[in-house]
């Protein structure tokens, strides 16, 4: 009688364990997809340079392969500190940003560069994870 008593108990418990991994597995998937997409949809604010006066706004999905960089697009100008750049069709900027379509038929894959003051924390902690920590801060020695 007891042996049947504990033979249920442990085919519910593993029951129970089986119902909880699954409910976890189901919202890690949900919330990982809703959060690519909510994240995908955001909106990114790129300058042509950081002394660009025009602001733009990109999708994050539209963004390519975000890094710490010196040189800037367009007019290649060399900054003392490094700033976060990234690649964008021009086509995909809204807004006006100092680029003009005059160097041949677009779209074109330009590099624009992207300020924290212009954009949300939660943007740029997802750009630091891609492109590494802040390099200003390191190389004024501030490492947090
Ligand atoms: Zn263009």
């Amino acid at each position: 009688m007891t042996k049947t008593i504990v033979f249920i108990l442990k085919s519910l418990w593993q029951m129970l364990r089986l119902i909880f991994w699954l409910l976890a597995a189901a919202l890690r998937l949900t919330v990982g997809l809703v959060w690519r997409q909510t994240l995908g949809r955001s909106t990114v604010y790129v300058r042509r340079d950081w002394d660009d006066r025009g602001v733009g706004r990109v999708r994050w999905s539209d963004l390519h392969s975000p890094r710490w960089d010196t040189v800037s697009g367009g007019a290649q100008v060399e900054n003392p500190l490094p700033l976060l750049h990234a690649y964008v069709w021009c086509d995909k900027v809204r807004g006006k940003i100092g680029h003009s379509c005059a160097y041949g038929p677009g779209p074109h894959n330009i590099k624009i560069c992207m300020l924290r003051d212009d954009n949300s924390r939660r943007i740029w902690g997802r750009l630091l994870e891609i492109a590494g920590p802040d390099r200003r801060l390191a190389d004024q020695g501030l490492t947090e």
